[in-house]
């Protein structure tokens, strides 16, 4: 049984409905787990930044998710030949103000001057899971995909590192954990440098007709996630409602995740913290992956032929480790 039920739909939208006010007057979602587009409305006006918390309960609990998938990096971490950066953040996994493997959601402050006085807005950041996702179209190992519901998501066993993500990505969001990942089977020095992390929307979470961990956990309903034509509707009702404003309905050609503000996003943006690990907001016109793919194409060619072979070499590789675990498991 595969299809969402009305249970389930209600337990997705149960923050849409509420606020909303269609609690009452459910509608059956008609979708399957999986395979329809699903957004996130994220309602600042309702964030608080959890400031009587050491750390905000969305951050944590998806940080509690990073911690148990992350493997400790191998010690020393190879250095890179002829040159490369080693990222390593596992010893320092408790940097909340920023994102890192280990912190792909963070809460973005922004002091907004208004009308003579300050107003704070509290915004929590991560992947946007854009319509057209550049970090995903042109990483060289087909390791990043973009799901029929939405989400995009790194595929860890995939992932050498090289970071193409991050360089394409128009927030720079993916962030690297130096000494894991298959790169350490294939070419140590040469080739990658670890693994690529960003927020998989819970991508597990969601085919098993759960919420994810960070909508789940916060206390203000302020962020929601439900089929995407819904989500839509209500941040633009709630966005003439309030007089709010909107960021990521057109921002790179659209995106999954959207931001409902009482501020003006362009003046949230001359004052928040940016810089690694802390996205800007501003303006992002559709970067021209299309147009450009043929051109990115042939300058990519070998790189991506050498993606093809490392790839089956992984896969390769990856079948004996299975093989000699099972081996193991059967001694
Ligand atoms: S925000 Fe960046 S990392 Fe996330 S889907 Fe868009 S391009 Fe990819
Ligand atoms: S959807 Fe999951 S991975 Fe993404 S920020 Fe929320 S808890 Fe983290
Ligand atoms: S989104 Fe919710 S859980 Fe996260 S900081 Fe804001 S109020 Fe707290």
């Amino acid at each position: 049984m595969s299809r969402l039920t009305r249970r389930n739909f209600l337990q997705v939208s149960a923050g849409l409905a509420a606020f909303s006010g269609i609690a009452g007057t459910p509608k059956e979602a008609g979708a399957s787990p999986g395979k329809e587009a699903l957004a996130t409305l994220i309602d600042c006006t309702r964030c608080d930044g959890c400031v009587d918390h050491d750390v905000p309960l969305c951050v944590a609990a998806c940080r509690e998710r990073a911690l148990n998938r992350i493997p400790d990096p191998v010690d020393p971490i190879p250095p890179l030949f002829p040159r490369g950066m080693i990222e390593d953040w596992s010893k320092r996994k408790d940097v909340y103000d920023r994102l890192t493997p280990y912190t792909q959601l963070f809460i973005q402050r922004a002091d907004v001057p208004v009308d003579g006085g300050i107003r704070t807005v509290y915004l929590p950041r991560r992947c946007m899971h854009c319509d057209n996702p550049p970090c995903a179209t042109l990483c060289p190992f087909t390791a990043n995909h973009k799901y029929p519901d939405g989400s995009v998501v790194i595929d860890p066993d995939l992932c050498f590192g090289g970071a193409k993500c991050r360089s394409v990505c128009p927030w720079n969001i993916p962030q690297r954990q130096s000494g894991i990942g298959i790169y350490l089977e294939i070419m140590p020095t040469l080739a990658g440098n670890g693994v690529m992390f960003k927020c998989d929307l819970c991508h597990d979470r969601l085919l098993n007709q759960q919420l994810p961990l960070c909508v789940e956990a916060c206390p203000r309903d302020a962020m929601v996630i439900g089929l995407r034509r819904d989500i839509m509707k209500e941040a633009e009702r709630r966005a003439a409602e309030t007089g709010g404003y909107l960021y990521g309905l057109t921002e790179n050609g659209g995106t999954g995740t959207i931001y409902l503000s009482p501020v003006p996003f362009e003046e949230i943006n001359k004052v928040v913290e940016k810089g690694p690990g802390r996205p800007h907001f501003d303006k992002v016109s559709r970067r021209p992956a299309r147009a450009s793919l043929m051109e990115t194409s042939v300058l990519m060619s070998p790189v991506i032929g050498m993606g093809a072979g490392l790839t089956a070499a992984m896969l390769a590789v990856r079948n004996r480790v299975k093989k000699k675990g099972e081996g193991e498991n059967d001694d």
